[in-house]
């Protein structure tokens, strides 16, 4: 299976999307998806797709969350990083005094193109770490090499340590409330800031060989957002280890996007055929969602915050009745059982082959314990009253 194939699938003339950190988070998130990884492995933009199916993706920042987000990102930095690492400190190294303003350097990373900034930030970290002081990178771009290709992620910042370690900093805009925030949220975050340790372990490589000194990507993050609904700033320190051994068996397991592709019928692609002005598909939907459903999907209702296509998995995983769509707690529970329609059955039944399944003896007891208490309710209900 070649690149061309990759192309192919994408349609003559259209550029690969590139992955960004939050993609390659969600793509860690959701391991099973076969249709996630071959879709973003061949540089496919699943919301354009999503839309030519006709269910667009509803999440998404807005417009003013964007301008909430930026303003309070650019409190935490103002004063050279003063309050960043001070929070730091509170957060990674408890009872040591922090940096004053004129003891933090704060690279430019300017360059041009995404291949120029990187090659800037992997020499202003250098430069940093030989310098043996403390640094602030704000907006650093990273390169992974993500398949064979390189896929440009950019976090927040990245704090320079005098001993030689770095620490990602991510600034959200979700609210820490008495000291904890939304563990889902939490959660992207740590994923996202997952990837960001993970491009960094490769500048530290080559840091490490050029400075003679010891370089450590710190696997504890700092999560930085505003305090109880105000907009002063509050930070965590999140431990991302797990997290980095998801994203990197994952990005592992993407080299096999190829052996997707190969396995999808001849002819198979997500061509949308825009028009000219490369805004309007004319590609019939119906044969668009064929193409789709020829890759396996692993829908969950986490996809729903994560992924462009959920709405369209949603709906054709309700149709199928498949037990996935009630999420993975509930799937975990009914075992062996595929569907609605296996579980609304093994319920009903009295079948004796099936008493050694923990599953189907459970659904039969609820079934039972249901019956009892509307029998019950029947029961109480009040006579009506004939005037
Ligand atoms: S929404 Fe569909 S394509 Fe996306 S991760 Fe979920 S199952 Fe896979």
């Amino acid at each position: 299976m070649s690149r061309a194939r990759l192309t192919e699938l994408r349609g003559p003339g259209v550029r690969p999307r590139s992955l960004d950190a939050r993609a390659l988070a969600a793509l860690a998130a959701n391991p099973g998806c076969r249709r996630r990884a071959l879709l973003d492995g061949a540089g496919i933009d699943k919301g354009a797709l999503a839309q030519a199916l006709g269910s667009p993706a509803s999440y998404g920042q807005s417009q003013f969350a964007l301008i909430r987000g930026n303003a309070f990102e650019a409190r935490v930095k103002a004063d050279g990083g003063t309050e960043l690492l001070r929070l730091l400190h509170e957060r990674l190294a408890p009872g040591t005094p922090p940096p004053g303003p004129e003891e933090i350097a704060a690279p430019d990373l300017s360059a041009a193109g995404p291949e120029g900034r990187a090659a800037r930030t992997a020499l202003a970290l250098r430069e940093a770490t030989a310098a043996g002081g403390w640094a602030l990178l704000d907006h650093p771009m990273l390169v992974l090499d993500v398949a064979g290709s390189p896929a440009y992620v950019e976090p927040d910042a990245v704090v320079v340590h005098p001993d030689g370690g770095w620490t990602v900093v991510e600034i959200k805009s979700f609210p820490m409330i008495d000291g904890s925030a939304d563990a889902a949220k939490v959660g992207a975050a740590a994923r996202q800031a997952a990837v960001y340790v993970l491009a960094l372990e490769q500048v530290a490589e080559h840091a490490a060989a050029h400075t003679g000194r010891a370089v450590r990507v710190r696997d504890r993050a700092l999560l930085v957002c505003p305090k109880d609904f105000s907009n002063l700033p509050a930070a965590a320190a999140v431990d991302v280890r797990k997290q980095l051994a998801t994203t990197r068996r994952q990005l592992a397991r993407l080299t096999r996007v190829e052996e997707i592709a190969a396995a999808l019928p001849e002819g198979t692609t997500f061509d949308l055929r825009l028009t000219d002005d490369g805004r309007t598909p004319t590609r019939p939907p119906e044969e668009l969602a064929e193409a789709v459903e020829a890759v396996g999907a692993a829908y969950a209702p986490e996809c729903l915050a994560a992924c462009e296509l959920a709405f369209h998995c949603r709906k054709r995983s309700r149709q199928e009745g498949a037990v996935e769509a009630l999420g993975r707690g509930v799937r975990g529970e009914l075992g062996g059982l595929g569907t609605v329609e296996e579980v609304l059955a093994a319920a009903a039944s009295t079948d004796a082959d099936q008493v050694d399944d923990p599953a189907v003896l459970a659904l039969r007891r609820a079934a039972a314990l249901r019956a009892q208490a509307l029998a019950a309710a029947a029961s109480r209900a009040p006579e009506p009253v004939c005037r």
